[in-house]
């Protein structure tokens, strides 16, 4: 399994972004105009983001650190991580709330952060776009990247509530989609991420994110939540995107205003999680 896994992310002789440098200029503008009555994601907010914040509170480039990651999954390791400032999310139970939530980070140069990149090849075996959540943050990343020529796979990972119109840049640049599916019900995302519409919104991007690139899905199993949101999330995953990785996780511990939601006021039991991996083993999923 590993052995295809690792063939898979590295079977390009060329980085996506790499072979569509000719289109770069134009998925800039284009990803400017979206920029000036926002529509990045399915909050829609339609504010131009040069007068003002919108709800992910994101300002256009803003790095709260970059460095080598070795926590992802081993087949992403090492992995030369960027994590932005701001998200499209407003997760109680946030790990990274200190800069999803809040004003973090400094403006790093697009020249410089291409040429920090290009320092890494040899070393990473990816660059991982990532925070709080890039999405708010795609005309950088894109500038970046007209400037860089690093032959690395470009990792984006998200929380897949991206609009269409990101999702149609996207698809020229990013190699894999490494995606953060965390809800099987919308009651859930609304009262536990502050989003609407979700079940519809991360379904569609998921299967549009299966056709134009690889992916990872990342699920993290959440206490007294089993039944409403992982068995239906793996049952999707197997009917819809079968091929995809994915990654059970069991490492939720209560933070940022989580003790004020009973439900996720602890840690999960081995239990539940014996439960959710043992239905995705049954469904015959791709696990890693
Ligand atoms: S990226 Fe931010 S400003 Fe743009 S639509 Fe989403 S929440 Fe609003």
């Amino acid at each position: 399994m590993l052995e295809r896994y690792f063939a898979i992310l590295e079977r390009r002789a060329k980085s996506k972004y790499l072979e569509n440098k000719s289109r770069m200029r134009k998925l800039i503008d284009r990803a400017y105009e979206i920029y000036s009555e926002c529509c990045f994601c399915e909050h829609r907010c339609g504010i131009n983001r040069r007068e003002k914040l919108g709800r992910c509170r994101a300002k256009l480039g803003s790095i709260a650190s970059h460095f080598f990651h070795y926590g992802e999954e081993d087949v992403l390791v090492p992995s030369y991580t960027i994590f932005f400032s701001g998200c499209t999310f407003g997760c109680v139970f946030c790990q990274n709330y200190d800069i999803s939530q809040y004003q973090a980070g400094i403006y790093i140069e697009p020249e410089k952060m291409a040429w920090i990149i290009e320092g890494v090849v040899g070393r990473a075996r990816n660059v991982n776009w990532v925070g709080g959540e890039p999405t708010p943050h795609l005309p950088y990343i894109l500038e970046v990247l007209e400037k860089c020529s690093a032959n690395l796979p470009q990792v984006w990972n998200s929380n897949m509530y991206c609009s269409m119109e990101t999702m149609d840049i996207l698809k020229y640049v990013m190699d894999v989609y490494l995606t953060d599916f965390k809800y099987g019900n919308d009651g859930c995302a609304e009262r536990l991420s502050k989003v609407k519409n979700y079940w519809e919104i991360i379904t569609r991007n998921h299967e549009i994110a299966y056709r134009q690139g690889e992916m990872i899905i990342r699920h993290l199993v959440m206490p007294n939540h089993v039944e409403c949101c992982s068995i239906p999330i793996l049952n999707w995953i197997a009917d819809n995107v079968p091929e995809a990785f994915v990654n059970v996780m069991a490492q939720y511990y209560p933070t940022y205003k989580a003790f004020e939601y009973e439900d996720i006021n602890r840690r999960i039991t081995n239990e539940e999680y014996r439960k959710v991996y043992s239905h995705a083993v049954k469904l015959g999923l791709n696990l890693i």
